[in-house]
């Protein structure tokens, strides 16, 4: 799969206004500051990528990339912004619940928490909606060149475990925008969610 190739299609404030649930998307959430649209650059290597997603106006949207014809990538808003007022927040909240438990064509999310503070109570939100559904998830521990050695497998193992309770089949892995650590582990994950194939 050739991530490069991503392109901007839409951005969604409601869910009736996706593309057709058909193909496979897989989606990228997280607090707003984990990291994410760094994420999505250096996946893509396109700068201009996240930059998109981050635009006024386009921040509380699910904004929608192509890869291919039967591919996308979606870029899920960032959650718990302090700025934001409370009822705001629980009705993106609800928007992406729902986007996680009737997306038919989502084969997986990937969740991004910073590796110095992650299960927070909206990513555990997250993955609970995503385990009633049995949506595998991936979790990036971000920004994990600002830890050690030995500090970043502590965080990873305390994950690790927290997750068995919460999500069990969830995997996790560290990550780095900043140092390009952990990149090919997430390439391998996606290109699994994205195959097979597509026959239609
Ligand atoms: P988003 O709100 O989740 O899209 O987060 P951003 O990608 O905008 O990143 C939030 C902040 O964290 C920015 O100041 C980034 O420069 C910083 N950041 C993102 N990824 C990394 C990383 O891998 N390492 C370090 N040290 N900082 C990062």
């Amino acid at each position: 799969m050739n991530y490069q190739q991503a392109k901007y299609l839409l951005g969604a404030a409601k869910l009736h206004q996706l593309p057709p649930d058909q193909g496979i998307e897989v989606a990228f959430a997280g607090r707003s500051n984990a990291g994410k649209s760094s994420a999505l650059n250096t996946l893509t290597q396109q700068k201009s990528l996240a930059r998109t997603s981050k635009t006024p106006g386009r921040t509380q949207l699910i904004n929608v990339f192509t890869l291919d014809e039967g591919r996308r990538l979606i870029d899920l808003p960032g959650y718990g912004y302090a700025k934001v007022p409370q009822a705001m927040k629980e009705q993106w909240q609800a928007e992406l619940g729902k986007y996680l438990q009737s997306r038919q064509c989502l084969h997986g999310l990937v969740l991004l928490m910073d590796i110095r503070h992650f299960l927070k109570d909206t990513d555990e939100q997250m993955l609970s909606w995503a385990h009633q559904v049995d949506l595998p998830v991936h979790c990036l521990l971000s920004k994990a060149d600002k830890l050690k050695s030995g500090a970043k497998s502590k965080a990873l193992m305390q994950c690790k475990k927290q997750l068995k309770d919460i999500h069990p089949n969830a995997s996790v892995q560290a990550f780095s925008s900043l140092k390009r650590q952990g990149l090919d582990q997430l390439y391998a994950k996606l290109d699994h969610w994205y195959d097979p194939p597509m026959l239609e």
